[in-house]
């Protein structure tokens, strides 16, 4: 009995083709499953899929391509996608019954240790997968064989003549050409987002940039139309920011719009967007906030920028900011209505000495 290693390899190409196919198409960063939760399913359905694919050696020996799919699992999705993954195939094995239940069942648990292995041994700090992973994966996963202990001897000697060779070959191929294809879509959507963060994010902030506070802006002035939903906008500005620069330096006046932007950041949350609108110019959208709600949570902004500092050597530097507010709740909503009278009580509040909040009806 020999295996024949065009067949098998056939339906390894395929069955890595769909779980690749699968990866790629379930969205990413989705916030009601996790990653490695995908990862244990896709990778826990092909080994499915390869089970009821196998090619019996003999009564109760089976070779297919499960262990490529655990071991991946192990490797790209942690213990949660491994856990997934080898209760899937041993649910699977189970299933199927029959002879050889436990050198089954125990060659998936060889094998969901295994890609664990080398994940807390490679990849515990968090780092991505890279090649080099994946071959030192494709290099260990002849060790799934040791679950030939388990069997008699004279099944051993002949599973490992005549199948030792051609399924590691198999096997370890399977590694590089999945292992490859889910490394390079990690990356593809890992750099989406990282394009996605240079079009949309302020670098020196890290809070939303012009374009996509706009955007932002557009989309609550919409949604304000069809269902009357209130929400206001907020304009910041540094006071004598200029002097801050110019008697400090540059680097100063940077840590101090990044203070701020901590600040703006622990003030917002949920649909709320914090933006840096220009040098020291900073917008945020409440929403869902009307102009009482807008004027105390930009009062306890001004509070905090106020109680704020930042030090140098041994000196402490205190900065404040001015805030003007416009509400949907008091204007005729259009972008340009809203941001004009947030402008204009901006202005207000530094004609009347600057480090205050200026509410647009009170304007
Ligand atoms: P006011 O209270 O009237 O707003 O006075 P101001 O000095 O804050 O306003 P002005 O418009 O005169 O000066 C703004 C300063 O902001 C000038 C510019 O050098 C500085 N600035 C703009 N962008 C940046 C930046 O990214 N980093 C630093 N450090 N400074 C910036
Ligand atoms: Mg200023
Ligand atoms: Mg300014």
């Amino acid at each position: 009995m020999t295996v024949d290693l065009f067949v098998p390899l056939l339906r390894n190409l395929t069955l890595v083709a769909t779980v690749a196919m699968l990866y790629v198409l379930v969205p990413k960063r989705s916030p009601w499953i996790p990653e490695p939760v995908v990862i244990g399913l896709i990778c826990g359905f092909g080994a499915c899929l390869a089970m009821a694919d196998s090619v019996q050696l003999r009564p109760g020996v089976f070779v297919d391509a499960r262990s490529t799919m655990i071991l991946l699992a192990g490797l790209f999705g942690g213990p949660v996608a491994a856990a997934i993954c080898t209760a899937l195939a041993a649910g699977m094995r189970v299933y199927i019954g029959g002879a050889g239940l436990l050198p089954g069942t125990l060659s998936i648990a060889i094998a969901g240790a295994i890609g664990l292995g080398v994940y807390y041994w490679l990849r515990r700090d968090g780092r991505p997968v890279s090649m080099a992973h994946i071959c030192i994966l494709a290099a260990l996963s002849p060790l799934t064989f040791v679950v030939v202990i388990v069997l008699p001897w004279n099944v051993v000697m002949s599973a490992l003549s005549e199948a030792f060779v051609p399924t590691s070959a198999l096997r370890a191929a399977g590694i590089l050409l999945l292992g490859i294809l889910l490394m390079h879509e990690r990356r593809r959507v890992a750099a989406e987002d990282r394009i996605r963060d240079l079009a949309n994010l302020d670098e020196l902030s890290g809070l939303a940039n012009r374009r996509s506070f706009y955007r932002a802006l557009d989309r609550a002035i919409k949604a304000h139309r069809t269902s009357a939903r209130d929400f206001s906008v907020v304009i910041l500005d540094l006071d004598h920011f200029k002097s801050i620069n110019d008697r400090y330096g540059h680097p100063v006046g940077d840590e101090v719009i990044k203070n701020l932007a901590d600040i703006l950041r622990a003030n917002t949350q949920g649909n709320d967007v914090a933006a840096r609108i220009g040098g020291e110019e900073f917008a945020i959208l409440l929403s869902g906030a009307g102009r009482d709600e807008a004027r105390k949570i930009s009062e306890r902004i001004r509070t905090s920028i106020a109680e704020s500092e930042i030090t140098v050597g041994m000196e402490r530097i205190p900065f404040t900011a001015s805030l003007g507010v416009a509400a949907t709740s008091t204007l005729t909503s259009s972008v340009n209505a809203l941001m004009s009278a947030a402008d204009t009580a901006l202005y207000i509040a530094k004609q009347g000495g600057r480090n205050r909040v200026v509410v647009e009806a009170s304007a």
